[in-house]
């Protein structure tokens, strides 16, 4: 039995310096709230020196930043190109024994291929529909978000969540923070609650290494009682474990530390960032990731392209 982040006994990790390694962010392009001009320049300040914007189903803020004046390697950052995919978890569909979803890193995708950019914006597509049904769904509640979304900008890749969702909620009303709306409204059981759909983890995996990336489990607490399923998401390419999570304490990332070496996964980590909460300064306060995680993760970036 493996802790369970925020249980008594899974102390708070406090960071011996500040952190200079962030795997796990996301900016407006897909549920986040900062630019991505602006994340790369709050990590800058917090003294990141390597960064990967993890959005879901999208590359447009890596590729928005390497286009730009003033590239993140000329800054003294090493932007690693990166996404994060919410998969389906095929066990849920089948016969409930995995509960929830898996969420699949890939770092160092390689933002020319045309294939993965496809797997994207269908996943991107998939997204918008369920977003549409969940409005559609709030106003069948009484929690109408119609006069929030005519003020909406959405960028032209950006890849829509829930937490934008739960931002419209309290720009109306009809809760008061982001974590309220979730917990009462958009949470699995609750009334806005509505399923997604899109690629199985092991689809997520395999397009994430057939574009020469580094597949990575992300907060996957219970990882240590899923050995099995790690065992199986191991042979289909899974290289990675989210270690060093921002939510988790001491405690989990122990037991994931020696789950990720037992099946000998590259151990990530990050902060996760969305920008709800706190500046990213704030958050980056909390973060603890070992500095070598970031030349680990390119050194496994560079295998995976290979092989
Ligand atoms: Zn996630
Ligand atoms: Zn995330």
């Amino acid at each position: 039995m493996s802790h369970r982040p925020g249980q008594p006994g899974d102390a708070h990790v406090i960071p011996p310096e500040p952190a200079v390694v962030d795997l796990h962010t996301h900016t407006s392009r897909s549920d986040g709230v900062l630019e991505p001009v602006d994340l790369l320049a709050a990590a800058l300040a917090a003294g990141i020196t390597t960064l990967a914007i993890t959005d879901h189903d999208s590359l447009a803020a890596y590729r928005e930043l390497s286009a730009a004046d003033g590239r993140p390697e000329a800054l003294g950052l090493d932007l690693i190109p990166a996404v994060e995919i919410n998969s389906v978890s095929e066990a849920a569909r089948h016969d409930g024994h995995y509960e929830g979803e898996l969420h699949i890193l890939g770092y160092g995708v390689n933002p020319a291929s045309d294939e993965f950019e496809a797997l994207l914006a269908d996943q991107r597509a998939q997204r918008r529909r369920r977003f549409d049904r969940a409005v559609t769904r709030l106003r069948g509640l009484g929690l109408s978000v119609d006069a929030e979304l005519e003020h909406l900008t959405f960028h032209e890749d950006a890849a829509l969540g829930r937490p934008t969702l739960a931002r419209m909620l309290v720009a109306a009303g009809h809760a008061t923070s982001v974590d309220d709306a979730f917990s009462r409204i958009l949470s699995g059981g609750r009334p806005g609650y509505v399923p997604r759909e899109g690629v199985g983890p092991l689809a997520g995996v395999r397009a994430i290494r057939a574009a020469g990336g580094l597949a990575v489990l992300a907060h996957f607490a219970e990882a240590p009682d899923n050995l099995a399923r790690l065992r199986e998401l191991r042979d289909h390419g899974v290289g990675g474990l989210e270690v060093h999570y921002r939510g988790f304490g001491a405690a989990t990332r122990a037991a994931l530390a020696t789950t990720a070496a037992a099946l000998r996964f590259t151990a990530t980590g990050g902060s996760d960032y969305h920008g709800d909460r706190e500046t990213y300064a704030e958050a980056h306060a909390r973060l603890w990731v070992p500095p070598e995680v970031g030349a680990e993760v390119r050194r496994e970036i560079a295998n995976s392209t290979l092989t």
